[in-house]
């Protein structure tokens, strides 16, 4: 058991059989979640106690082995080895509203999607809360950059770690720690319908991305086995119960794929289906990935698509691909550092 995925009431039920003061609990949540790599710097506690805390509950911090930095964009992306030895990503991105990292929800993805490169080894395990919180942590400690905003779109499927999650949401956000606005957290799903309205029900105000890339199931289906469970009037009815529920727009992922999803008939079947549910749609044009034979998008494509969206009264931006030059999407650099035989 690691204690940085208790929470503080938690925390104190622990130190109490321990017969320590009630305000031990806030000192250590406080120094955990400054990301401190051993007991030793929680320079306020007496050292019995910090001697018998990192017998029973090392910290494990996890341990940079790829960082790379962006010469283009000061995008940087981690590669981390977890203590038993995984290794998961962390992409820290400079944006004018704030720095903002990608964190990892799971070792690996079950998902299958045709064009990602975290499911291609499938799912290895599951993160625990610590080691979603760890990377937000490490990244601000390691690059020194103040973290305001969270995307949980890393690798893994977000929902389908949901307990773990939930409960890594409730520690980021918590005011002794570090203290994020759920407004500035992003939790980006391939479209378990259960599991959204699991989420509709916790009434977060967090913003909730689902990644569509199509307009209907034949193209879905293709690229999406998930579709086959959740087909996709069932999952647009399940957005359309999370925004009664929560009143929050739905952020949609589209990832264009040459001559697959990006025709004019595609973006006009889109606004058919999505009619009267509000939405903002994120075009990325697909960044490929060295084992599947798709291709990117064309410029033209992306803009004429954007265009047809934003005509029909759905607004589109075009994402900004950040990291170019560095592997940093998808699973590509855990990947390539698999690849090398490690
Ligand atoms: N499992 C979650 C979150 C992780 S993936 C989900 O599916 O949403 C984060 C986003 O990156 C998703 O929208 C995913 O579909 C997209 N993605 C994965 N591989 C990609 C690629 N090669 N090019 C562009 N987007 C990709």
């Amino acid at each position: 058991m690691n204690l940085k995925s208790l929470t503080q009431p938690e925390l104190a039920q622990i130190l109490k059989q321990r017969n320590q003061p009630a305000f031990r609990a806030k000192q250590i949540f406080t120094w955990l979640h400054k990301g401190v790599r051993g007991y030793d710097e929680m320079t306020n506690l007496p050292k019995g106690l910090r001697e018998e805390l990192a017998k029973d509950y090392p910290i494990c911090p996890p341990e940079v082995i790829r960082r790379q930095e962006s010469q283009r964009d000061g995008t940087v992306k981690y590669l981390w080895k977890l203590s038993d030895g995984n290794c998961v990503e962390t992409v820290l991105m400079r944006y004018h509203y704030g720095n903002t990292v990608c964190i990892s929800t799971e070792v690996g993805c079950r998902m299958g999607c045709a064009f990602c490169a975290s499911t291609l080894g499938g799912l290895v395990r599951r993160l625990e809360p610590f080691e979603m919180l760890d990377q937000v942590l490490f990244t601000q400690v390691d690059s020194g950059l103040p973290i305001s905003h969270i995307v949980l779109m890393g690798i893994g499927e977000p929902l389908d770690n949901f307990d773990n999650v939930m409960r890594f949401l409730e520690l980021v956000n918590s005011p002794e720690g570090m203290n994020i606005s759920m407004r500035h957290i992003s939790l980006s799903t391939c479209g378990l319908v259960p599991k959204i309205d699991e989420l509709a029900r916790r009434k977060l105000q967090l913003t909730l991305s689902v990644s569509l890339h199509a307009p209907n199931d034949a193209v879905r289906d293709r690229i999406m086995p998930v579709n086959k469970a959740y087909p996709i009037e069932e999952l647009l009815a399940a957005c359309r119960r999370y925004y009664q529920a929560t009143n929050r727009r739905i952020s949609f992922e589209y990832a264009m794929i040459r001559d697959a999803n990006d025709s004019q008939a595609d973006a006009k079947e889109l606004l058919r289906r999505l009619k009267g549910l509000p939405a903002h749609f994120n075009l990325i044009p697909l960044n490929h990935v060295e084992e599947s034979p798709l291709k990117p998008s064309t410029r033209a494509a992306v803009a004429a698509f954007q265009k047809t969206l934003e005509d029909g009264g759905v607004t589109a931006t075009v994402r900004r691909t950040l990291g170019g030059d560095i592997d940093a999407s998808c699973g590509q650099l855990r990947r390539k550092y698999q690849k090398e035989g490690n």
